[in-house]
């Protein structure tokens, strides 16, 4: 069979955020034909950073374009966990050893970084994106939708929803909607300049490391984002209160962070008093629903739009990228060559992707708990095992080195069980996974034609 015979798909894809743009990249690039409607006018410059651990990191290095993020992403050697004292309780390696223990390195990013480049790439490759388009009238079994003003009905082989927490085009396949969590969240970035005026502030833009500061009933993250020129400080506040879940660029009241942070280290309160706006929201996830595709398969659902998660396991936009590594694979015109095996191939699609989302969902919700637990015996419980975590690897590095890491990480079988990130297993699973490798296997065992 040659190129011309291949299976080319007309794909329209919803929403020009991380999810849509990963997708078209990767869809694109197995010879499908591609457009991207995003409702805004321009991609969006709002959201701070992102964390991409190695199972996201593994997806940008498959795409080749490594050299072009290691110019803007920020590489920890190590992640302190702090109390809210600022006396630090644990340390988790970062880099390089996450590259030693799962192949690949860990990043974090500046949002409109990734989505930045993730566009770039997606048109290099041929794929059109057209802004200003809200997309409305979705059929999910018919693969239609339109544009408003538009008037014309437009038609596609596959309709991917990837329109965000609050997503419109879920709505065609379920009445479930995104649900808050029990947090509120402000976040802001602080120019690096203004981080360099003092010493101790300073350390935390140069001393390679990302933190996160616990203390009970809140949380603070920080670290320097956009190649180090900003950094990126997050506060999470357990909140008693209903809520809806947020959009992600409201404005935020900075006397309300100070007077959440009254009882904190001098060290916060400092990087706060740097900071002259900040942006607030509400913290949510979407709930599982029962399948991300449609019965004819001529709609499926990805990123948070199918499978929104709390961030406190780092995994929101690298589950976007594991979506279209994977949904690629599903496409594959070398092993889906008739249109009429489309919707099966998507069932298997989606029972994949779930299966993994809901592992990785008891993840976050597990780490969430850690780090805002009251004072009292579970968090000097929670302390002692974490100091106990950060003594064992410092052995093991002065032990083991390099080599040795390498070597024990091939022994570590994934724990898919995982209930937050705290053992070797739980981590394997999360960060270790190969989902362009595990698509393939299921791919391989589903082809009909
Ligand atoms: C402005 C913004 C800031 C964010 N900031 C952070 C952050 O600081 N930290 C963090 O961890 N995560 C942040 N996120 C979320 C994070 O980017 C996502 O969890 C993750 O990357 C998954 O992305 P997604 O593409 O599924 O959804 P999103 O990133 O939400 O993208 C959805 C896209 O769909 C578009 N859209 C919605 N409805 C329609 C429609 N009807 N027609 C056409 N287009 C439509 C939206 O305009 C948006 O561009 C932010 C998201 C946004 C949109």
């Amino acid at each position: 069979m040659g190129p011309q015979d291949q299976l080319r798909l007309d794909i329209k894809i919803i929403g020009a955020g991380i999810a849509g743009l990963a997708c078209a990249l990767s869809l694109r690039r197995k010879g499908h034909s591609v457009t991207v409607y995003e409702s805004n006018d321009k991609l969006s410059e709002f959201g701070a950073g992102l964390q991409l651990y190695s199972n996201a990191t593994r997806v940008i290095y498959h795409w080749g374009l490594q050299d072009d993020f290691l110019k803007v992403v920020n590489q920890p050697k190590v992640n302190h966990v702090r109390r809210y004292s600022n006396e630090v309780i644990r340390e988790v390696a970062h880099n390089p050893v996450t590259e030693w223990e799962y192949g690949f390195p860990q990043w974090v990013i500046y949002r409109p970084d990734l989505q930045a480049l993730l566009a770039k790439a997606a048109l290099d490759a041929g794929v059109v994106i057209r802004f200003g388009c809200a997309v409305s009238d979705i059929d999910a079994e018919e693969g239609t939708m339109s544009i408003p003003g538009d008037g014309t009905k437009l038609t596609a082989d596959l309709i991917i929803g990837a329109d965000g927490i609050r997503s419109r085009s879920r709505k065609t396949l379920t009445d479930i909607e995104a649900r808050a969590f029990s947090e509120d969240a402000f976040r802001a970035l602080i120019p690096k300049e203004k981080m360099l005026q003092d010493p101790e502030t300073a350390d935390l833009m140069v001393g390679l490391q990302s933190v996160a500061w616990v203390g009970p009933g809140r949380a603070v993250l920080g670290y320097p984002v956009a190649g180090g020129e900003r950094y990126n400080i997050l506060l999470c506040v357990v909140r008693p209160s209903e809520a809806e879940v947020g959009k992600w660029n409201q404005p935020g009241d900075l006397d309300e962070v100070r007077q959440h942070l009254t009882k904190w280290c001098p060290l916060v309160r400092k990087c706060w008093s740097l900071v002259d706006s900040c942006a607030k929201w509400t913290l949510g996830d979407v709930p599982p629903i029962p399948s991300y595709v449609s019965k004819s398969g001529k709609f499926v659902l990805v990123g948070d739009a199918a499978h929104a998660i709390v961030p406190h396991a780092g995994q929101g936009a690298a589950q976007a990228l594991e979506d279209a590594a994977a949904l690629a694979e599903f496409l594959d015109p070398t092993t889906l060559r008739e249109s009429r095996h489309l919707a099966q191939r998507m069932r298997a699609f989606s029972s994949f992707r779930q299966a993994r989302m809901e592992n990785i969902r008891r993840m976050a919700f597990g780490n969430a708990r850690l780090f805002t637990m009251e004072n009292g015996p579970e968090q000097e419980k929670r302390d002692q095992i974490w100091g106990a975590m950060t003594a064992a690897w410092k052995k093991e590095l002065a032990e083991l080195g390099e080599e040795g890491y390498r070597a024990r990480a091939k022994g570590v079988v994934p724990d898919q069980d995982l209930k937050d990130m705290r053992t070797p297993a739980a981590r394997m699973y999360a960060y270790g996974y190969d989902v362009i490798t595990e698509a393939k296997r299921v791919v391989g065992s589903t082809i009909v034609n």
